[in-house]
């Protein structure tokens, strides 16, 4: 399986390390011919309106796009606010998941947590289905899933942290960034999954 990482800004080499770590192949995408022969796309952590605007200044927005009807990607954290079809201000967006997003719904840097998750997705992954440790780092909020887009993960009070839509994935933490590979290799699935979007 051969993944790629877009890395404009973010913590795309964390994501590399983890995939490589679990038997894909990783590459670096900065430019839109690194997408070619890929299965699937990573879109990293980071600051989404400079993750954006380097993506515009590369001429990798409708690249992106047309690779996602094709397909497997997924934004954790600000890739999944770039992911999105709404993120209720201007900025570039691929616009492509069904989902609205609250940029830094959780408030400041300072007000970052760590909390379990129950997600039985992960089950396809490892029957085991202990909960998911799940950090969040000025976090957006999926504030609305519509269209075909469903819930995978929300917090005790209900608030929506994980969707995903055919082969797009969106998650609010950064699985990334803890030693819990589930995540990954449930992108992999979807990835190597028949069919397109
Ligand atoms: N706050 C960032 C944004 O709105 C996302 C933070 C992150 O990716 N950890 O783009």
């Amino acid at each position: 399986m051969k993944i790629g990482v877009l890395a404009l800004q973010g913590d795309f080499a964390e994501h590399i390390a983890i995939l490589q770590r679990i038997g894909a192949q990783a590459r670096e995408v900065r430019l839109p011919a690194h997408l070619d022969g890929l299965d699937g796309l990573i879109i990293p952590g980071g600051e989404s309106t400079t993750i954006g605007k380097l993506a515009m200044d590369f001429g990798l927005m409708e690249p992106l796009r047309a690779f996602g009807q094709e397909h497997a990607i997924w934004g954790t954290c600000a890739g999944a606010i770039f992911l999105s079809k709404d993120a209720r201000r201007q900025q570039p967006l691929l616009e492509l998941m069904d989902i609205t997003v609250e940029r830094n719904a959780f408030g400041r840097q300072v007000d970052s947590f760590e909390i379990d998750l129950e997600v039985p997705a992960l089950r396809q992954v490892d029957p085991r289905q202990n909960p998911y440790h799940a950090i969040f780092i000025r976090a957006p909020l999926i504030e609305s899933v519509s269209g075909s887009a469903e819930v995978l993960a929300s917090l005790p009070d209900g608030r929506v942290v994980a969707a995903r839509q055919g082969k797009w994935l969106a998650t609010s933490f950064h699985p990334e960034l803890t030693a819990d590979d589930r995540f990954h290799r449930y992108f992999l699935a979807l990835a190597g999954s028949n069919g397109k979007q």
